[in-house]
């Protein structure tokens, strides 16, 4: 039975740009909802900008622009950033839209009848200058325990303590600079003690994490308080119906922003909005978010939801933080990765990749090592998956572009095929880490599978081709069942893949029950490439703070970032050996017998015969060389194609069994953590050109 399922993602803010914080949650979520769909469930992702805040008005007047302005700019950048790494929302919103306002002053009314809306005065700092009241994160000032100057109005970042604005010594407005003075005002609460009796029973039967439950005990047990949902003019949100000044505060209509982002999508495509969000509802509805806020989604929403007569979340997934190499992503080291900066070097797949490896559905933070992130790309899709495929496609292609009408060893491709309901239970769980070491576990033994049928040495034989191409069609049929396993992490792969064996072959998850035989296939499509460590390094900027450039991603609101006291050396990504304390020397004249050119790799193939040689024809502008090197296990031939090595075009030819190598190609090896890292070719920046001089 297909089931109908609603997942939300949380809403990035619209006052900066999308950072691997929110990369991660995102790519969690759509890996979800793309397994739902592979499936067969009707399965719909809403998400929308959360646009209302202090902040976001603050930032408008700062930029002088509307809020408006702001926050469609922002949205602009942030869908943009999300289609870049191959997020499939089904629809993206805004809270600041027309069915935000029309749903939140619905709920609110509800709420109201039914007695849950209190009123009463709240005495708050107030900037008489800019003539507003202050949210805390808006008053700096000297900690009153540690008396450690510049601390956020609501804790001190040197000491740890918290404590209300009016506590702090040497107060200021961060608007205006001036101290600001103490002022009541009325504000309305939401009752949420209420809903304790409900939300008991809700978390003993929803699916929350343990560690969540456990928090949830905690917070019961200190009591629950009354929340503040009303700011006072000039805020930027949307005005109380009855309540004149006085606005929503932006957390009560976020969340709710989940129902305004349903309602526009159910608007366009025609779907019924109660069969989502009516009070006992068999639809499924699942929440992915961070730690950070599931205080407002195990607490206030699913008791806003209650109170205003409508169905409660199935499920609150909550998430660990992202660090970068071990540390909390900072500006000031260089960790602070956007969005932006990673597409701009790399394509989506490869973090996708690594992420939905390192996620294990828990709450624990999840580092992301970048030597690890270039090993385990490069040597799980690269070197494992697409590897069968690639090796395997020139022997369909010489047996004339079809599949083998049967499968020569049908027993190893069911083995394959029953990992199915193991692997699905892993990603229903959210647990892609488990997923993936069983898919690459599948995988070796697929790489196992074709190094021991050796098609390469049948396929020698003219009268033995088509003994070649049956194990290449039980080897690309192993890729495909594996990759239709993928197909959630990897879309876009999966994609192209489809182009050369048939969309039809990864459309679904069942589909893998019919091997795919007898077909003619397309010509095989570069699948993926290797990762590049010298890119992978730029991701963080970490050029000595002497001649650091401007930081790479815009800037927000917040004050500029402290420099970094100490920078922090170059990631020692796949580092060549460390030079000798007494090399050698050399003389000028010595370097200058060397002849190194930028070369450009026109053609690369396998080496029947040798497992690590691949034959490189190399284009030097005025004429082509042929260099065998020892790479084979490093890089796919297909990957090479087009780019640029650093050779030797000096060196003595040297005959081999294979045929003649004219020169050599500069290579980076070494070890680390004891292990040899593989090699890694040199590549050219921009610009240059086959054939130039290097000197
Ligand atoms: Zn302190």
């Amino acid at each position: 039975m297909p089931r109908k399922i609603l997942v939300t993602s949380a809403l990035p803010y619209a006052n900066g740009p999308l950072h691997f914080g929110h990369v991660i949650e995102a790519v969690q979520t759509d890996i979800w909802v793309r397994f739902q769909k592979l499936r067969g469930h009707d399965c719909l992702y809403v998400c929308a900008e959360d646009a209302h805040g202090t902040p976001i008005m603050i930032r408008a007047r700062q930029d002088g622009i509307t809020p408006e302005q702001l926050i469609a700019a922002s949205a602009q950048d942030h869908a943009r950033d999300y289609a870049g790494f191959l997020i499939g929302f089904d629809q993206f919103h805004s809270t600041h839209s027309d069915e935000n306002r029309r749903i939140t002053f619905d709920l609110y009314e509800r709420l109201r009848k039914r007695g849950s809306i209190t009123r009463r005065s709240v005495r708050q700092s107030y900037d008489e200058q800019a003539g507003m009241f202050l949210p805390d994160r808006f008053v700096r000032g000297t900690c009153p325990r540690c008396n450690t100057p510049d601390q956020y109005g609501d804790s001190c970042e040197s000491c740890g303590a918290t404590y209300s604005p009016a506590d702090l010594k040497d107060a200021v407005s961060t608007v205006t600079g001036t101290t600001p003075v103490l002022r009541d005002s009325d504000h309305l609460f939401f009752r949420l003690g209420e809903y304790e009796a409900m939300l008991r029973d809700w978390l003993a039967t929803s699916g929350l994490q343990d560690s969540v439950k456990a928090k949830l005990a905690e917070w019961f047990e200190a009591g629950l308080k009354d929340w503040d949902i009303s700011r006072d003019a000039p805020y930027f949100g949307f005005e109380i119906p009855d309540a004149p000044g006085k606005y929503f505060y932006v957390w009560f209509d976020a969340p709710i922003g989940y129902i305004g982002s349903f309602a526009a999508l159910a608007a366009k495509r025609g779907l019924d909005f109660d069969a989502y969000w009516r009070s006992e509802t068999a639809t499924e509805l699942h929440h992915f978010i961070g730690k950070d806020i599931s205080y407002f989604h195990t607490l206030f929403w699913p008791a806003v939801l209650y109170g205003a007569g409508l169905r409660r979340p199935t499920g609150v997934h909550v998430h660990g933080f992202l660090t970068v190499d071990g540390q909390k992503m900072s500006k000031s080291r260089g960790t602070f990765i956007t969005a932006q900066r990673y597409l701009q070097l790399l394509p989506p797949e490869p973090l996708r990749y690594y992420f939905a490896a390192k996620l294990s559905g828990g709450l624990e933070d999840i580092d992301l090592n970048l030597e690890d992130f270039t090993a385990r790309v490069n040597s799980d899709v690269v070197g494992k998956l697409v590897n069968i495929a690639s090796r395997c496609a020139p022997f369909i292609e010489r047996a004339g572009g079809h599949l083998a009408e049967e499968l020569p060893d049908p027993a190893l491709y069911q083995q394959f095929v029953e990992g199915r309901e193991r692997i699905a239970r892993l990603f229903e769980a959210r647990d892609t880490a488990a997923a993936i070491r069983e898919i690459m576990q599948l995988a070796d033994r697929a790489n196992q599978y074709v190094d021991a049928q050796k098609p390469w040495v049948l396929a020698k034989d003219p009268a033995r081709i088509d003994e070649a191409r049956a194990i290449a069609t039980q080897a690309i049929n192993l890729f495909r069942v594996l990759l239709v396993y993928l197909t959630p992490v990897l879309p876009a792969i999966s994609a192209t893949a489809g182009g050369w064996l048939g969309a039809d072959a990864f459309a679904s998850w069942d589909g893998i029950d019919a091997p795919l035989l007898g077909r003619a296939i397309g010509k095989y499509p570069q699948l993926a490439t290797r990762v590049d460590p010298t890119i992978v390094r730029q991701l963080v900027a970490t050029t000595p703070a002497a001649e650091a450039p401007a930081p790479p991603q815009a800037t927000t609101a917040k004050p500029a970032a402290k420099p970094a006291s100490t920078p922090r050396p170059a990631a020692t990504v796949a580092a060549a050996a460390t030079p000798s304390k007494d090399p050698g020397m050399i003389s000028i004249d010595d370097f200058a017998k060397l002849d190194l050119r930028a070369a450009k790799v026109l053609e690369a193939s396998r080496v029947e015969g040798s497992d690590k040689l691949l034959c490189l024809k190399l284009d030097l502008g005025d004429h082509q060389r042929q260099v065998f090197s020892g790479i084979s296990a490093s890089y796919a031939p297909e990957q090479l194609v087009g780019r640029f090595v650093v050779m030797i075009a000096n060196l003595a030819p040297r005959k081999m069994r294979f045929g003649v190598s004219e020169g050599m190609v500069l290579c980076a090896s070494g070890k680390a953590d004891g292990n040899d890292t593989g090699v890694f070719l040199l590549s050219a920046d921009a610009g240059v050109l086959p054939g130039m001089k290097i000197s």
